[in-house]
């Protein structure tokens, strides 16, 4: 088995495929430890895979624990939403979970650049690989999993087209300000009118280290581009003008290098669901949340139901190359089993994409912290759809109002 993409997506896959006593490699482009450009933020379903994975105690060991994350709309209403939450850079994250599938078994193989796929007729049996130098070496494989996250390169040597752009950009840098914690004791995030499509983010971290940012939507549900995209660094100097509270932070910390931006890709959407032989899986599947950007949980969970979805019926132990007939059945099986758990994850990412209009109408976020305060019930909902126990049916406009005015849940 070979994973391309050593990301949360990739070891989780790499991880759970070594545990079973599949032969894997895991190849990234990069040297670990490397940096993400992330928010480093862990939602409660990153959390839950961590524990599959039985990472969860590690990966909190070293990450600030916050107890809620704090959602603020344009005329300051504000609501904090409880839930297992977690800050831990994603150059520390990432490494750990690297070595979790290395601790597994996997062999891990960096700097090594994934360049196009090694074919069988129509199946994918493997991949090319060049060195940092240009020197080329090819992996014969059963399945690739291509776990290479939102830059569409690979994707495109892979042959699974993603014709659109990104779902959105997002930036971020590192504040330290160690004596600030107290008074930023939890994630928050800040819709306004002038950081339209989305929202500025202040997240505490451990060592009182702070990721600041701002995200961007790109794209309309059904996939329209809606034009150009503003600059990240006009609106954060706007976010930071709007609010005298992050002002003081970035006043009183100093930064700790410069602002790095990258694409997200969201909704499940924008790549080919794969071929014989051959799936993305994380981000290179669109697998971050509308909304809010947040993409670590879903890069793990899909790295896990990849995994998962290979091993069910052997699929994975069968040899090169392949025997015809079997092959092509196993296959068969096990593209439906993915196309399955991906299934299971759909209504996600319509609740996702349906909030992403406070991306666009931000007072709804202040309707939202109204209608809580009206009535406190509400939070416990809204604790189980972050939670994943809940999926919202309602899209966040006139419909959903009403019925708030009218105080049903
Ligand atoms: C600014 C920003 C803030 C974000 N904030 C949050 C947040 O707070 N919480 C959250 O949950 N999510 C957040 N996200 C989303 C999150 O970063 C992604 O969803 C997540 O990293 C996806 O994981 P992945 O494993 O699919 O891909 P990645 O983490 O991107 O890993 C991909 C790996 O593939 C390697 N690679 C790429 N191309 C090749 C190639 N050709 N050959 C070999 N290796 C290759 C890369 O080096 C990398 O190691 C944020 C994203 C951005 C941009």
């Amino acid at each position: 088995m070979l994973v391309v993409g050593a990301g949360p997506a990739g070891s989780a896959a790499a991880r759970v495929l070594a545990q079973a006593g599949r032969d894997v490699l895991l190849v990234d482009q990069a040297g670990f430890p490397r940096d993400k450009v992330c928010g480093d933020a862990l939602i409660p379903d990153a959390h839950r895979v961590l524990e599959r994975l039985g990472l969860l105690d590690r990966v909190l060991a070293e990450a600030l624990r916050v107890p809620a994350v704090r959602m603020r709309g344009p005329r300051g209403g504000e609501v904090a939403v409880p839930g297992r939450l977690a800050v831990l850079p994603r150059r520390r994250l990432d490494a750990l979970l690297a070595g979790a599938a290395v601790e597994a078994g996997a062999r891990l193989a960096t700097p090594w650049r994934f360049v196009g796929t090694l074919e069988h007729g129509s199946r994918v049996v493997g991949a090319r690989l060049a060195a940092r130098d240009g020197r080329p070496a090819a992996v014969e494989a059963r399945w690739t999993l291509l776990a290479t996250g939102a830059r569409p390169q690979a994707l495109r040597d892979a042959g699974l087209a993603a014709a659109r752009g990104p779902s959105g950009v997002s930036m971020r840098a590192y504040l330290h300000h160690p004596e600030a914690l107290a008074r930023w004791p939890m994630p928050s995030m800040f819709w306004h009118g002038a950081l339209r499509p989305g929202y500025g983010w202040v997240f505490p971290g451990p060592g009182g280290v702070f990721n600041l940012g701002v995200y961007v939507t790109g794209r309309d549900a059904a996939g329209g581009a809606r034009g150009a995209l503003p600059s990240l660094h006009r609106l954060f100097e706007r976010f930071v003008a709007l609010h005298p509270p992050v002002r003081a932070l970035v006043d009183g910390g100093r930064w700790l290098g410069p602002f790095k931006g990258a694409p997200l890709r969201c909704s499940l959407r924008g790549a080919e669901a794969g071929r014989p032989g051959l799936w993305p899986i994380g981000e290179a599947a669109g697998s971050s949340y509308l909304l809010s950007g947040e993409g670590i949980g879903k890069a793990l969970e899909t790295g896990l139901l990849a995994a998962e979805a290979l091993l069910a019926d052997g699929a994975a132990a069968l040899a090169l190359p392949p025997p015809g007939g079997a092959a092509g059945a196993a296959d068969a099986a096990a593209e439906r089993r993915r196309a399955a758990a991906w299934a299971a994850l759909a209504p996600h990412y319509r609740a996702y994409e349906r909030g992403d209009l406070a991306n666009r109408q931000p007072w709804l976020i202040d309707v939202l912290a109204w209608a809580v305060r009206r009535r406190p019930a509400r939070l416990d909902t809204l604790a189980a759809i972050l939670d994943e126990r809940h999926v919202p049916q309602a899209r966040p406009g006139p419909a959903l109002l009403a019925r708030l005015l009218l105080g049903r849940r």
